[in-house]
């Protein structure tokens, strides 16, 4: 039997969110008031860019944040499930992390010299992703960019690959689509170096014929993948997909990039730890220092005895200046070995558990044609009945008027859920209490919408 779904009434959700902004604008008199100062002295009233395009026509400020909370300038306290999209993982200001940056900082920042606990979490990033060799980054970004430069270096090919709508930070060479099967820049991708085309090959997630095809040229120097794509909505591999990106990779000599970023939310290892992959290259970051600037990026014992014959000589100072920074390294060591342990996954995997069921009931309940995905203690709810089986169909179903209403009607009722996403992850220190307000608001929005 079909299963008949509640229609939505566009105009009826056009009046919701307008009456949602007015609530939204008048509840943060000093936000807005902030916002318009800074436009004075940042561009676009912001100091990134991109960050105007949150809700309600300006962020909200910052006065502070603690464990899963976080506090705006005009007093209002946030469930905080967005906790910096994944930089705040560990919870803010985790204890044991704030100790030990407090001891570090009066011995010393950076110094342009190794240190000990730097190889403590070398050898800890070994034993849990079981990847052996490992450099260190302040970003995710610089993480993908060098291992790229890498696996060009040792391999004397020009492109890489990537998937349909990935993101792996602002790296120039992957913010990239297919357009009617043509490699074109993203939408409001700004300055490429040159056409995209040149540099990377494009395919769909989960088309292991489409990977095949464009691996077999044989200038592919990596793929660069996370395990599931988080980043347009959550998609996730189909049974045997990850096998056939393994296999296909070998076969043609292309290196395997897996970046867990994001994906870091299945387990202490990782997916890829959680699934047993086997990359060539591991890239990192966001999390792991508990909010303090730090990426990494990991290889295999062959890969870098590859990297060692190739000896490249790198007068480009792959790392740059204040990678591995003893600051970094203490409050990675801090994080690792205190905050996000085994048994804060556990709990946080078990939390997530109870916000996807929380929201599945209130979809099923109301028959709303939508779903939730939950990676490990990460999960997403997304406006298609079916989930999208790759970035392209994941592009296709956003839906930016519901996006706006389930990000206004959260933020307005304490809940703070990651921009750009319907995404919310859990930290060591969210609880039960903290996810049944989030299903109770949820229900709400979902009440009012349909009303
Ligand atoms: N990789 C993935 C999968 C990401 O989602 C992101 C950021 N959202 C990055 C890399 C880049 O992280 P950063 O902006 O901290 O460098």
């Amino acid at each position: 039997m079909l299963r008949q779904f509640a229609a939505i009434d566009r105009e009826h959700l056009r009046a919701r969110i307008d009456e949602e902004k007015r609530r939204f604008v008048d509840a943060h008199p000093r936000s807005k008031a902030a916002f318009e100062r800074a436009r004075a002295s940042m561009l676009g009233g912001v100091p990134m860019n991109w960050m105007d395009r949150w809700v309600g026509g300006f962020p909200v400020v910052l006065e502070h944040a603690e464990g899963a909370r976080a506090t705006d300038i005009d007093g209002h306290a946030y469930v905080d499930f967005c906790v910096g999209d994944t930089g705040a993982m560990a919870g803010h200001s985790p204890a044991a992390t704030v100790a030990a940056v407090r001891e570090q900082v009066a011995r010393g920042i950076t110094a342009m010299l190794p240190s000990e606990d730097g190889i403590w979490v070398a050898e800890e990033l070994g034993r849990r992703f079981g990847i052996p060799k490992w450099q260190f980054t302040l970003t995710a970004t610089d993480a993908n960019r060098f291992t790229i430069r890498l696996a060009r270096g040792i391999t004397g090919r020009p492109k890489i690959l990537v998937f349909n709508y990935c993101y792996h930070g602002s790296v120039d060479e992957t913010f990239v689509v297919l357009k009617d099967g043509k490699v074109v820049a993203r939408d409001r991708n700004v300055g490429p170096p040159v056409d995209l085309a040149v540099t990377t090959r494009v395919v769909e997630w989960n088309d292991v014929d489409g990977l095949e095809r464009e691996l077999s040229f044989g200038d592919v120097a990596c793929v660069l993948a996370e395990p599931a794509l988080t980043n347009i909505g959550m998609v996730l591999p189909e049974p045997g997909y990850h096998d056939a990106l393994r296999e296909l990779t070998r076969r043609t000599g292309t290196l395997l990039v897996i970046d867990e970023t994001h994906t870091m939310s299945s387990g202490p290892g990782g997916y890829t730890a959680a699934h047993h992959l086997q990359p060539d290259f591991l890239t990192v970051g966001k999390a792991l220092a508990g909010g303090i600037p730090w990426g990494a990026y990991g290889m295999t014992d062959e890969v870098a005895a590859r990297v060692a014959a190739a000896d490249i000589d790198d007068t480009g100072g792959i790392g740059g200046t204040l990678a591995a920074n003893v600051l970094s390294m203490a409050a990675a060591r801090a994080t690792l070995s205190e905050v996000l342990t085994e048994e804060a996954y556990a709990r946080m995997i078990g939390l997530a558990e109870r916000y996807a069921a929380g929201v599945q009931d209130v979809i099923d309940s109301n028959r709303m044609p939508w779903h939730i995905i939950r990676l490990g203690a990460r999960a997403e709810y997304g406006f298609s009945a079916v989930p999208p089986r790759n970035g392209g169909e994941a592009a296709a179903a956003m839906d930016h008027e519901l996006d706006e209403y389930a990000h206004l009607n959260a933020l307005n009722r304490g809940i703070l859920l990651t921009p750009f996403h319907n995404m919310a992850l859990m930290s060591p220190a969210t609880t039960q209490g903290d996810i049944d307000a989030h299903t109770e608001v949820f229900a709400e929005g979902v009440r009012r919408l349909l009303a």
